[in-house]
């Protein structure tokens, strides 16, 4: 049978930037293994040691999970299409009511005027108008996906928003957090969250939680709203949310985005999948990068934020084809939408019949990133900025490898560099003189840490040092004219 596989972005690195590739197979396994021994160093990603697949990578035979059908053993037809769907770095009854439409909250004149092209609308109408004015929406960030999100969401009227945001707003936020302006450089995100939604409506209410979403604020919070959105860019807090979401009874609505592809879904566990049956756990750290190692198209967010503001409305208002038990997957790229059917696992931690998870636990720790410090090669050896070009300026025979990407190289480099790709790094060690002291840098210092580890495990015998803080130290501590991005 002659099959395609789909190839998401985040293991493209891995395929020679290849999005599909066909191969000969009569199962789901078999495909898997054909593609491995093409690309080996896919393997890893999708085995673990004792060679099942990882838990945060699933694999659909055309829009079914191979785990609702015979696993790897699922047999294949001639032209299916298997997909490989990573995990990325997002008690109310059955129908969300608002309430009985006699408690409903009236609308006024002006209220009337404003929501006339939603009052029209058989699918809205008053009732439904009076539905969203008594509702209430927690949404978690206010960046790339809280923007749309939020902006969406106080236009058609949604009665109280909360926001929960501890970040500042940044330069590069704005391509794509088109909540915040140039203005508000320096502002925190939630204070200029809150004004631009008071400008767009100001007879909703907002109200602003400075604070990072934690284990011990989160089911106070949540208990407060109806539905939660999901607009975090982190496998802890995306955790959180759905733990907390669980256990508080509400629906939370999914997002997340890397480069051009976005995933949406609403995890509603009283009558659906939580986003812990879709992925039991999460990858390990540094295996999926985020947005911030990745990069993201700036519309993206607002293409699957738009999606999350019109699940959220259709929750309130008790649309029947929602997005539970669905995962749809966006392609800008491609210009392509796909989507797949969740199926809530009996044996889910968080939602199954004997779910574990009765408490919120200590995320950070739980995908691995509490104990990272220490797992850290405590062999690794650091400069700073201002001493690496006090080596180079009196002529210490120091050489300097850059193991970022060629489009950052573009972007910014250090004068007397040599780029090799972290991808690179291992296969073309030949090219840097062991004899000589190696400084090795990338943006920010961990891409270079990683790449220094890779060449002592292959054996490199030279002495490696790592630039910390990256180019942007470098920037910061040397040279002014280095664009910081
Ligand atoms: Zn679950």
């Amino acid at each position: 049978m002659s099959v395609t596989i789909n190839i998401p972005t985040a293991l493209r690195q891995f395929t020679g930037g290849n999005a599909r590739i066909d191969v000969e197979a009569t199962t789901a396994g078999e495909a898997l293994d054909r593609l491995t021994s093409l690309h080996a160093e896919l393997r890893r990603h999708l085995y673990d040691d004792k060679n099942s697949l990882r838990s945060f990578v699933n694999v659909y035979v055309n829009d079914e999970d191979v785990r609702h059908q015979s696993g790897l053993a699922t047999p294949l037809n001639d032209s299916d299409t298997v997909m490989i769907v990573p995990s990325i770095a997002g008690g109310v009854a059955t129908e969300y009511t608002a309430g009985e439409a006699s408690a409903l909250p009236s609308l006024s004149n002006e209220e009337i005027a404003r929501y006339s092209r939603h009052l029209i609308m058989p699918e809205v109408g008053m009732e439904g108008q009076r539905k969203l004015k008594a509702a209430s929406v927690l949404m978690i960030g206010t960046g790339g996906l809280g923007a749309p999100v939020g902006m969406y969401l106080a236009a058609a009227g949604v009665g109280r928003i909360g926001i929960v945001d501890f970040d500042v707003v940044e330069a590069s936020n704005l391509q794509r957090q088109i909540i915040h302006g140039t203005a508000d450089i320096g502002r925190p995100k939630i204070e200029s969250a809150r004004d631009r939604l008071r400008d767009i409506n100001p007879h909703i209410e907002i109200e602003t939680h400075e604070t990072r979403l934690t284990s011990q604020n989160a089911l106070a919070l949540f208990a407060n709203y109806d539905i939660v959105v999901d607009g975090t860019d982190n496998f802890p807090t995306r955790y959180l949310v759905n733990d907390a979401c669980v256990l508080t009874g509400k629906p939370n609505v999914y997002g997340s985005i890397f480069r051009f592809e976005g995933q949406a879904s609403v995890f509603r566990a009283t009558d659906g999948a939580c986003y812990r049956c879709l992925y039991s756990e999460p990858p390990p750290p540094g295996l999926v990068p985020n947005c911030a190692e990745g990069g993201v198209l700036g519309v993206l967010p607002g293409i699957v934020g738009a999606i999350q503001a019109t699940e959220t409305v259709k929750l309130i208002l008790g649309a029947k084809d929602t997005l539970v038990n669905r995962l749809l997957l966006f392609d800008a790229w491609q210009m392509k939408f796909r989507e797949f059917k969740l199926r809530k696992d009996p044996n889910c931690p968080a939602c199954g019949e004997n779910a574990t998870i009765k408490e919120l636990i200590d995320y950070e720790e739980f995908c691995g990133l509490r104990g990272q410090p220490q797992e850290q090669p405590t062999a690794l050896e650091e400069i700073t900025a201002t001493e690496l070009k006090r080596r180079l300026d009196t002529n210490q025979d120091t050489q300097v490898i850059d193991v970022r990407e060629p489009f950052e190289y573009e972007i910014a480099r250090i004068a007397g560099t040599r780029l090799i790709p972290l991808g690179e790094v291992v296969a073309r060690m030949n090219e840097i003189d062991p004899s000589r002291e190696t400084v090795m840098h990338c943006k920010a210092g961990v891409r270079s840490a990683k790449a220094i580890a890779a060449l002592k495990q292959a054996g490199f015998p030279g002495r490696l040092i790592n630039l910390k803080g990256g180019i942007t130290a470098w920037s910061d501590e040397v040279d002014p004219s280095v664009a910081k991005y």
